[in-house]
């Protein structure tokens, strides 16, 4: 397939998304299986797309990297999913409700408009948290095992301390009235962004996409393994424009990726990794 062809996958994929849940029909929105379906098609469809495509040698997936990226996709979609819901979102639908709050004219807004807004909410609160935790030591404890991982693959946004993994989840957007397919839209659309942001993917979208969404060139450049100092920029998960309006975006791409020594952690040293400054030590063992 020709370059500029397989630039347009991300935008494309993006564009497909948003035709699924702009068109679907009401009884597909909300049957319990067609969320799943979509964000896994989409993460399935992206490291596919790796074995065809593939950006840099030195990240090719491999059976070790596999395994753990597959564990930690389905202890955030199952675990971190529950705990955001019954903590979070739970809670704050209650309090909508209590206070008697709600946007409805938020849900009176074009299908897209509504997708947007949901998402550039969304990725606002995510940039804050995200740049907290390049401040902050305890915040970059738990952060810090995400910019560990010494390659990047389409399910990496997934690895990360679980602490970190629900921080980031934590957001506003159940105090919001808007449309059921809207809000799906808004979540797998920036899921797939922040997925094709990981992927060792050949695909370098057009100007107009990497303007307003993180892409893989700005992403690899925040995980650069240059020094802890360069990571700190290019915050956004899946919406890079925050970064424009906050003074952190950095153009630029970086294909080794890691921290410190750049060794792997394993998921053990990941889970305790916070726990290391009263363990007394920075070594190779947790
Ligand atoms: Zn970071
Ligand atoms: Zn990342």
């Amino acid at each position: 397939m020709k370059q500029s062809l397989v630039n347009l996958l991300p935008p494309a994929t993006l564009a497909a998304i948003l035709a699924f849940w702009g068109l679907a029909p009401e009884a597909w929105v909300t049957l319990p299986w067609v969320l799943p379906a979509v964000a896994v098609g989409t993460v399935i469809f992206v490291q596919l797309l790796e074995f065809v495509f593939e950006r840099h040698e030195g990240w090719r997936m491999n059976w070790r990297e596999f395994a753990t990226d597959v564990f930690y996709f389905a202890f955030v979609f199952f675990v971190i999913g529950w705990l955001t819901d019954t903590l979070v979102n739970g809670p704050l639908s209650e309090l909508k409700k209590a206070w008697g709050i709600g946007t409805p004219w938020l849900a009176e807004l074009p299908f897209l408009v509504q997708t947007m807004i949901v998402l550039f909410l969304f990725e606002l609160g995510q940039y804050w948290m995200h740049r907290a935790m390049h401040n902050w030591t305890p915040l970059w404890l738990t952060h810090a095992p995400h910019h560990h991982v010494t390659q990047l693959n389409a399910m990496k946004g997934f690895i990360g301390n679980p602490i970190e993994l629900f921080l980031i989840s934590i957001g506003v957007i159940a105090l919001l009235d808007v449309d059921l397919n809207a809000l799906f839209a808004s979540f797998t659309v920036g899921s797939a962004i922040a997925t094709f942001a990981h992927a060792n993917v050949r695909a370098d979208p057009p100007i107009f996409y990497g303007f307003f969404f993180t892409t893989i060139r700005n992403h690899s450049l925040h995980h650069t393994a240059l020094s802890y100092e360069d990571t700190r920029c290019n915050y956004g998960n899946s919406v890079i424009f925050w970064d424009r309006v906050f003074g952190t975006y950095r153009e630029g791409e970086s294909a080794i990726v890691g921290q410190d020594d750049r060794r792997r952690l394993t998921i053990r040293e990941q889970w305790l990794f916070p726990l290391r400054p009263w363990l007394g030590k920075h070594s190779n063992t947790v």
